[in-house]
């Protein structure tokens, strides 16, 4: 199966559609679990599976350097290496160069970092990032962007929009000529989707430019970057509306590393299909849980004998299964079950207010959605 994005429902600007990877097909909008090590932390493929869960996203910057791309690639890829048969996305592997390398720097030709496992250099080019994802064989391919530290100010944020847009072109130069002879580089998914990545930092004017140019080099959909780094929230979700606004209608929109329940209703409601963050794992492990009636920190005493389930709304194993009293018990005694029973919930919970945002979009009462939404999920102040 090709690669495709088609839209089925229309609602203002929230849309519904249906992706097809070569992997199978992803409802939009959509959550994608992050498998930072070909893992999600926490729990196993089969659980991801009985949540749900249509696609996962993988960091390239941690597979290149542990077990290494090469590796993988003689595994037949990343879907063989890790026994999960559905789409995965990779990212570029820049972000965690970014965040996590040693010593790194940046110049027009690259990434130049030392691994933060070994401390052994590394060069990461717009071509290399291409390459190793063709090695891992993800249904869908980041570009390599420079990512902007917040704040920015508006000449440091065009210097590094516009680098970035000359490596999306080196970057589709290369992805275009993966299949041709000269090419050495093993391809594990000829089907691979390749999309562009908009920056700009929080200047409407940068956007706009970024939009229209990476939308000119051409490719498969578009993400939004360099957002949830700081900036506040309504200036994040008027980049979002104001970004989308010059892309194309018939493409699909992700919005990368973003964000907090309300923060996926907001950005739906301003066009975007896709969205991947740790937030809902990682904070399964730190003992904090997303409900219906808002977040719910477990460690707090008052669930010493609370015998109710962490969302009396949720139906996931966690909830059905486990009481407030014996989650806190278990994080408190530092059981590794702790982590799996919390991210099994919290997950649920991001699967399932997508799958309630699709259906609304369906109905076309979206807007009646986003208004419940929000007043259920404000309703208990955050505990944590
Ligand atoms: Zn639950």
């Amino acid at each position: 199966m090709a690669f495709d994005f088609r839209i089925t429902h229309i609602d203002g600007r929230a849309r519904r559609g249906l992706l097809k990877t070569p992997h199978g097909e992803v409802q939009t909008p959509a959550f994608l679990p992050v498998g930072t090590q070909g893992a999600v932390k926490g729990i196993t493929h089969r659980d991801l599976e009985g949540l749900g869960t249509e696609i996962l996203l993988a960091n390239t910057y941690h597979l290149y350097l542990r077990p290494g791309s090469d590796a993988i690639a003689r595994r037949g890829g990343l879907h063989r290496f890790i026994g999960w048969l559905r789409p995965i996305l990779t990212d570029s592997g820049g972000y965690q160069v970014f965040s996590l390398a040693a010593r790194r720097s940046i110049d027009e030709e690259g990434a130049h970092f030392k691994s933060h496992l070994d401390g052994s250099s590394h060069l990461l080019t717009p071509e290399k990032a291409v390459d190793i994802q063709a090695q891992l064989g993800s249904d869908i391919a980041m570009v390599l962007d420079e990512c902007l530290a917040y704040p920015a100010d508006v000449e440091a944020a065009r210097t590094s929009m516009e680098r970035t847009l000359r490596w999306a072109g080196r970057s589709r130069d290369r992805f275009h000529s993966l299949n041709t002879s000269a090419n050495r580089v093993t391809v594990t998914n000829p089907g691979q989707a390749q999309f562009g990545i908009v920056q700009g930092g929080v200047h409407p004017g940068l956007r706009e430019m970024s939009a229209r140019q990476t939308v000119a080099i051409g490719f498969e959909a578009f993400a939004i970057g360099g957002l949830s780094v700081g900036e506040p929230v309504d200036v994040m979700y008027d980049i979002v509306g104001h970004t989308t606004t010059f892309l194309p209608n018939d493409r699909l929109r992700y919005l990368m590393g973003t964000g907090t329940p309300g923060d996926l209703v907001e950005s739906v409601a301003r066009g975007i299909d896709l969205f991947d963050c740790v937030l809902p794992t990682r904070n399964a492990r730190n003992g904090q849980l997303f409900t219906s009636e808002g977040r719910l920190n477990i460690k707090n005493a008052r669930y010493a004998e609370d015998d109710r389930p962490p969302d009396p709304a949720c139906t996931c194993y966690t909830c059905r299964t486990a009481s407030r009293a014996y989650l806190r018990h278990l994080f408190l005694a530092g059981e590794i079950n702790a982590a799996t029973l919390n991210t099994l919930h919290n997950l649920n919970f991001y699967l399932d207010t997508m799958r309630r945002i699709r259906e609304a979009i369906a109905f076309g009462r979206f807007e009646s959605f986003r208004l419940a939404f929000h007043q259920s999920f404000s309703r208990r102040p955050t505990d944590s």
